[in-house]
């Protein structure tokens, strides 16, 4: 069967690696000159299932409006005049339910343990190097109540089988010594052992050239301008994909199947065929530091509970990520986060990294309001999703590629997640379609 994959992010390239897997002629189209350009280019870096909590939460309301305004928030709504928008909050607060919250952590959960398992078999089969760390991830609070509340989130990822461990102070700091000087503010942690961190830009480019080696064809600087649809009712279908290619021409490609991965872009082409989906752009930034003295540099990946930042060693640099602003599709540097970034990452480790010369970056993470993603059918026969990793398309990427490619074949993906069915289009959760293996 002929395959069509729309986007070469993290998100598309799995996909199209594991679609060609199962024997299809695959092409990926993407609008960027090579793959990786946009929001899976400088991530945090974390393969991080033990710190699956959605942002929607039942503490996200309160948080949201004290933070309202604050230019330095680490969650900034910037309220517009724009009904996604709107929609978006609306979906956002009633997913922040006790027993919505629960739901949610099961689904991502699962799907990114199952999604850590196939990279580390990706890993070992293609021998990609990206700066991979396996130690672990730490997660240290400097604010008690946090710490406190953290207690009951990392016994609940135990039930589920995360490692999730509680940690004292002096541990955080046996476990990371780098953040010594710090001691004294830790309030504690918890640490995660089968938790990893890598460079998702290196992972991504390695994959795509496994994929051109295999036979997937990549066409570059090419852009999705409509996705055509035909029928109607159960004989709904896409026709064609329009698109302007690498010399400005308007071309129609046609495939037996689509799969959509084009990030938060993939809402508006998804709307004109009338699937509905309920994902707005969250910019995040981060910062890319060169290590001066890796002696006083983490290398166990971290997140900084109380400043909501990830960081991760990177070979001889040092990414910190983080800060969400719910403000359109603009892609803009605010100074004023990325000074906070480095204000806060100098504090924590004053000698480690050369911080006159960052490296700042923002990109839009694909949120749907849940943070569950997109995986699964449409009502257009031939036209599947994969889509909306929000905070998390590292750690869900290979799986939700190599389920997407169980589904377009036919297959029951070996991951038990409600998997995406869109029967009608006002339906905008995940429903289970497709019934999961025991
Ligand atoms: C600051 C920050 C920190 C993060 N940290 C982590 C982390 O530590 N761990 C983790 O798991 N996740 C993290 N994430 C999330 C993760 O990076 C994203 O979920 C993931 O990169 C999304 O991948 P994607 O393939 O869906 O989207 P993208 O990487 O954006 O890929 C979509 C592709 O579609 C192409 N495209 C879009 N529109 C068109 C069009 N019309 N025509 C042709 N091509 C088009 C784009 O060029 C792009 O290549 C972070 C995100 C941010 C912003």
């Amino acid at each position: 069967m002929k395959v069509i994959v729309l986007g070469a992010g993290i998100i598309g390239t799995a996909s199209a690696w594991f679609l060609q897997r199962a024997g299809h002629e695959v092409t990926v189209i993407d609008r960027q000159p090579g793959p990786a350009q946009e929001t899976s280019f400088a991530n945090g870096g974390q393969i991080s299932v033990s710190h699956a909590e959605p942002w929607a939460n039942p503490s996200a309301p309160l948080k949201l409006l004290k933070w309202l305004g604050r230019e330095d928030a680490p969650l900034l709504f910037r309220l517009r005049p724009e009904w996604l928008q709107w929609r978006w909050g609306m979906a956002f607060l009633r997913e922040c339910t006790a027993a919505r919250t629960a739901h949610n952590i099961r689904q991502i959960v699962a799907i990114a343990e199952y999604s850590r398992q196939t990279l580390q078999a990706v890993r070992a089969e293609t021998g990609i190097a990206y700066d991979c760390e396996t130690r672990g991830i730490l997660h240290f609070y400097t604010d008690e109540e946090e710490f406190r509340q953290s207690l009951a989130a990392a016994q609940l990822m135990r039930e589920l089988g995360c490692p999730r461990q509680t940690v004292s102070a002096d541990e955080v700091v046996r476990i990371e010594p780098a953040l010594a000087s710090i001691r004294r503010k830790i309030a504690g942690g918890d640490f995660t052992a089968t938790d990893e961190s890598g460079d998702i830009y290196q992972f991504t480019t390695g994959l795509a050239e496994r994929c051109v080696q295999a036979g997937v064809q990549f066409r570059f600087n090419t852009s999705v301008t409509r996705l055509l649809s035909e029928g109607s009712g159960a004989g709904a279908r896409i026709a064609g994909v329009e698109v302007i290619d690498e010399h400005g021409r308007h071309q129609r490609l046609q495939a037996d199947s689509y799969v959509l991965a084009l990030g938060s872009f993939s809402q508006p082409l998804a709307k004109a065929v009338g699937v509905d989906l309920l994902l707005y752009p969250g910019k995040g930034y981060s910062a890319t530091y060169q290590v001066r003295r890796p002696d006083l540099a983490p290398k166990v990946s971290l997140t900084d509970d109380g400043h909501k930042l990830v960081i991760s060693r990177l070979g001889d640099r040092l990414r910190v990520a983080g800060t969400a602003e719910l403000n359109g599709y603009t892609r803009e540097l605010n100074p004023v986060r990325c000074e906070a970034i480095t204000r806060r990452t100098r504090e924590l480790f004053p000698e480690a990294c050369d911080y006159d010369r960052p490296q700042y970056w923002t990109g839009l993470r694909p949120l749907t309001p849940s943070n569950v993603p997109y995986i699964g059918r449409t009502k257009l026969a031939n036209l599947f999703l994969n889509t909306g990793h929000g905070t998390l398309g590292l750690t869900m990427g290979c799986g939700s590629g190599k389920a997407i490619a169980d589904i377009v074949s036919g297959r029951r993906p070996d991951v038990d997640f409600a998997f995406t069915s869109m029967a009608a289009s006002h339906d905008r959760r995940p429903l289970i379609s497709v019934p999961a293996k025991s």
